[in-house]
């Protein structure tokens, strides 16, 4: 049958058919790197993660690009404030997200492109715009003309005009000047002593989509398979990429646009503005949820397309799904074959395996994938408590149980887990200086640092507050 994916451009299931036979070449928008990434990141990212994966194991080669998005308003301002270089501000935020994606496995892309190494690819795009009539200029800034490109919207299927701020919430509050409130900055001039760059446009510096636009041309070509994000890309940031690049090429820009619905907490999406989220260092560290069950949540959870409630509850059936699945492949590691068995096994197998990769194929839909395994695994087991498995078939169940967590995941994770406990003492001593600083008991908070830092484990403050690591 081979993979289908939902389409928000034309709505519908497709078929993923590629520009080069066999080779897949998708982007997905990676994160602003100002902060910790939070668990809603994470949720479009792991479900990336799961494509990527799905992709690897369907087509014959894959390239991702996952940009970095190493300048905009934020980085900017607390650079100023910091006294820093841009990239002095984002190298903790760039490796603290590098940090998360192992915790929870993420199979890294081919390139970790960042906007501020692209600058002159942009400056390219804006000059062939320039060239076909879609910019103008205004107070120093360069604007892409959306009236003079009659295919804006198509993606979205809003009607932008009226609007002011996108879906996304991100208001360009410096873009005072548009002729009309759909256009949107490509080069956003600033004034001398500000962070930017010298460039035949002026001193600036770009606007959020160009970047994308740059990168994923620039490392994948002008007709890119698949672009992925959360929904909230969907307008603007992904109509304007579509504009400004189909605006410059006069072609298809993607073939195939793959987007993921939000994670939600008490009803509410998860949101640094909202101050309603978690990081995954939080998570993990106050015991929350091992990294395998948060994992576990984000990629089967929901179906990607439907939102995902963050709860305790959901991490608790997620935390039991793991181990359900690491005690059956516990056991079949250990079990010993039965010499002769009836070949119900291998029927049971077979039928799993067409179910998850028929599910897998059909718009990604991991959570019925899931369901089959574990289906076959109820009946795999009393086959095991019968001792009714022979040698053979309990080699077709290892390979069956690596073929699904090659897609799933979790099971690396708990053996990295089982390799490095967190021990009683050091937890009780970590909760112990959270609550001797939240009562600005200083001293206490030294001391237990001390007492910490002789037991290998490193503690730092953060304005997320503390967090750890093994020295
Ligand atoms: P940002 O760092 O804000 O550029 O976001 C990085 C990615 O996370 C984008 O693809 C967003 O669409 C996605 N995202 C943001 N909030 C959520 C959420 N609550 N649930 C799922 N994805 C999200
Ligand atoms: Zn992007």
């Amino acid at each position: 049958m081979g993979l289908h994916l939902f389409d928000t451009m034309s709505r519908q299931v497709r078929d993923v058919k590629t520009v080069e036979p066999g080779h897949v070449r998708i982007y997905t928008c990676g994160p602003t790197v100002y902060a910790f990434s939070h668990i809603g990141n994470f949720r479009t990212f792991v479900f990336e993660d799961v494509l990527r994966r799905w992709l690897d194991r369907r087509f014959d080669r894959v390239t991702h690009v996952m940009n970095l998005t190493d300048v905009d308003d934020k980085i900017i301002c607390n650079a100023t404030a910091n006294g820093h270089s841009l990239d002095e501000e984002v190298k903790p935020w760039i490796d603290a997200f590098f940090n998360d994606r192992d915790i929870l496995g993420i199979r890294p892309a081919h390139h970790y492109p960042r906007a501020t190494e692209y600058i002159a690819q942009m400056l390219d795009i804006i000059g062939r715009l320039d060239e076909r009539g879609l910019t103008y200029r205004a107070d120093s800034s360069v604007y892409f003309r959306v009236g003079a490109f009659p295919k804006y919207g198509r993606l979205s299927g809003l009607h932008t005009e009226g609007l002011a701020a996108g879906a996304s919430g991100r208001v360009d509050a410096d873009e005072y000047d548009k002729d009309d409130v759909r256009d949107f900055a490509l080069w956003k001039s600033v004034a001398p002593g500000e962070i930017g760059w010298d460039t035949p446009l002026g001193r600036g510096r770009p606007g959020w989509h160009i970047e994308c636009s740059a990168m994923s041309m620039s490392l994948l070509g002008e007709n890119i398979d698949i672009h992925c994000g959360g929904v909230d890309n969907i307008f603007p940031h992904h109509e304007n990429e579509i504009a400004q690049s189909e605006g410059a090429t006069g072609s298809t820009f993607v073939r195939l646009w793959c987007h993921a619905a939000h994670l939600r907490i008490g009803g509410e999406k998860m949101a640094k503005s909202l101050g309603n989220f978690s990081t995954v260092h939080d998570i993990v560290q106050s015991g929350q949820a091992r990294p395998s069950a948060l994992r576990y949540l984000l990629a089967a959870g929901a179906h990607y397309r439907k939102s995902l409630n963050y709860s305790d509850d959901a991490l608790h059936m997620a935390t039991e799904a793991v181990d359900r699945w690491v005690a059956f492949r516990d056991r079949v590691a250990e079990h010993h074959p039965a010499v002769i068995a009836p070949p119900d096994a291998k029927r049971v197998l077979e039928r799993a395996d067409a179910a998850f990769q028929r599910a897998m194929d059909d718009d990604l839909n991991l959570p019925e994938a899931l369901g089959a395994v574990f289906q076959a695994v109820r009946t795999l087991n009393q086959l095991l408590d019968g001792n009714l498995v022979s040698d053979s078939v309990l080699g077709d169940i290892r390979s069956f149980i690596r073929d699904v967590d090659d897609v799933l995941g979790v099971l690396p994770l708990v053996d990295k887990e089982r390799e490095t406990p967190l021990d009683v003492e050091d937890a009780r001593l970590l909760d112990e200086r959270i609550a001797a600083r939240a009562s600005c008991d200083w001293a206490a908070s030294d001391q237990l640092r001390n007492q910490l830092a002789k037991r290998g484990i490193v503690v730092d403050d953060t304005p997320q507050g503390q967090r750890w690591h093994r020295g």
